[in-house]
């Protein structure tokens, strides 16, 4: 009978300890503090986005100026209208 108190009392001291443990646990994991060391890819991205919106807003200009939806040479940015200007201008040098 004594064996039997024994172990009731060494079983409950564990649960304690696995209770305690669990609790520890569930804060350390709640509050997570792994600092994550920012990829230096990221500064670039921004960069990058830059670049791939201009390149596709000056595909959509070389579209307009193709189908003729604003007049050649007077559109900003229209790669097609620079070049158009430029040839322009060469022509009025010559
Ligand atoms: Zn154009």
């Amino acid at each position: 009978m004594k064996f039997f108190r024994c172990a009731a009392y060494v079983l409950f001291a564990i649960s304690l300890c696995n209770l305690g443990f669990s609790a520890y646990m569930y804060r350390e994991l709640r509050t997570p503090n792994v600092i994550v060391a920012p990829d230096p890819a990221l500064r670039e991205i921004n960069e990058h986005s830059m670049i791939r919106d201009t390149q596709i807003l000056q595909g959509i200009l070389m579209i307009h100026h193709d189908r003729e939806i604003h007049p050649a040479g007077k559109q900003d940015m229209c790669p097609l209208c620079d070049e158009h200007n430029r040839s322009k201008n060469m022509m009025v040098q010559q």
